[in-house]
């Protein structure tokens, strides 16, 4: 209403009693409005400090992870393989059965653990946090990264590789093998695991595994990744990949170029490993079925070449998000000078990656504080380069 006219209608006392009414039941329902908010407000921290717990995402999907060697004291498995040294383990126990039950137990005990009951290695770990968490019922991811395991690549940042060529002919190693079989059947065979459940095969290469055909059965029509060096198509693994869509396999390529790829896989062989990504492509059913990881190393593979190479890759054979990670062994050690520096390698890349339309995945071997800084260096690259 013009102004000039409300005046004027305000001088006339009915109109002006009916306006002073209406005016105080707005004021009265704003009151009501925010009184309405503070509660809620107040009603929502009461249940977050009631519901929330202490967790992280492989407590909460309930991870199966088959890490380390199984021949020793330590064999087991765990839902993470941080590398702190004490997280959550479970020891492989004589039967299937038992090993579930006593990882299922454990699982229990942290999800009513108070902080300062926690395991160490979880209290001291970057990936926990407080919040509300749905915890699964069923296990929805498994990763089989048991050794020993054959493998022909000599990554300088491996944490497994051994010169070990008879360790599948020792009684223990057979014998450990055999408990985690006994382990993923039981666990299948009671329905612990979910029809949807992501599987990780990591064991060394598998294309080379003496123990290939069985796990290959175990994982028939699941969604799996495949981490291979790429050394050789195999093609069970090109016809898992056409029958199953959500399954894909990963390199860790860290490299784009020949002399790099040499310097940090130890082999000269980056021809042979286009050329299989290459057959892989070929054999899968969608795009995404490729999928390339790069490990951050300074000073060796984060030039600008290398950082075009992986690029190409990635537009030839359709990945639809590169996989960015660090050296794990240095993850809780980096001085803030050493920290600094990756963040600005990783930051160029993810900076090249956006300019190419292409998508990034920033692993959590990053420091949540890491992973923050190196989007904010790659936002402050693009922005100087006028390109947000
Ligand atoms: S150590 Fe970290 S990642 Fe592993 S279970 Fe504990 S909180 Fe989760
Ligand atoms: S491919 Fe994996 S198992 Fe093989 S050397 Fe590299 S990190 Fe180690």
């Amino acid at each position: 209403m013009n102004r000039y006219i409300k005046r004027l209608a305000l001088m006339i006392p009915p109109v002006k009693r009916r306006y002073d009414d209406l005016e105080n039941l707005r004021k009265e329902n704003e009151s009501i409005k925010l009184q309405f908010e503070a509660k809620l407000r107040e009603y929502e921290a009461r249940l977050y400090e009631y519901e929330a717990g202490y967790g992280c995402s492989f407590i909460q999907q309930f991870s199966l992870i088959f890490d380390g060697r199984v021949d020793t004291e330590n064999a087991g498995f765990s839902f993470c393989c941080e590398p702190l040294p004490n997280i959550p383990r479970t020891a492989l126990r004589e039967t299937g059965k038992e090993s579930i039950e006593s990882f299922i137990a454990m699982r229990e005990k942290i999800l009513a653990s108070s902080r300062t009951e926690l395991h160490n290695g979880c209290a001291e770990c970057s990936c926990l946090r407080r919040e509300i968490w749905q915890n699964e019922n069923l296990i929805h991811y498994v990763n089989l990264s048991m050794y020993p395991s054959p493998c022909d690549c000599m990554c300088v940042y491996c944490l497994y590789r051994e010169n070990d060529s008879d360790a599948f002919t020792r009684a223990e190693v057979i014998e450990g093998y055999e408990k985690v079989f006994d382990t993923l059947d039981y666990a299948k065979k009671e329905g612990l695991i979910a029809s949807d459940a992501g599987w990780q095969v990591s064991v060394g290469e598998i294309t080379i595994h003496p123990y290939r055909d069985r796990i290959m059965d175990l994982i028939k029509k699941q969604s799996v990744r495949f981490c291979t060096n790429c050394f050789r198509f195999d093609k069970e693994i090109g016809k898992h990949l056409a029958a199953n869509p959500r399954s894909c396999i990963n390199l860790s390529i860290d490299s784009g170029t020949p002399e790099t790829w040499h310097k940090v896989k130890g082999v000269n062989n980056f021809k042979v490993i286009v050329d299989n990504l290459a057959k892989y492509y070929k054999s899968s059913s969608r795009d995404g079925q490729i999928g390339l990881k790069y490990i951050l190393l300074p000073d060796i593979n984060d030039n600008h070449e290398d950082y075009s190479g992986v690029i190409g890759l990635m537009k030839n054979y359709g990945v639809n998000a590169l996989d960015l990670s660090c050296d794990v062994r240095c993850k809780y050690n980096k001085s803030e000078e050493e920290a600094k520096k990756l963040i600005r390698a990783v930051g160029t890349l993810v900076a090249m990656l956006i300019k190419n339309r292409l998508k990034h995945t920033l692993l959590n071997n990053f420091s949540p504080s890491e992973q923050t800084g190196i989007e904010t260096f790659a936002e402050e690259l693009l922005n100087s380069s006028g390109e947000n």
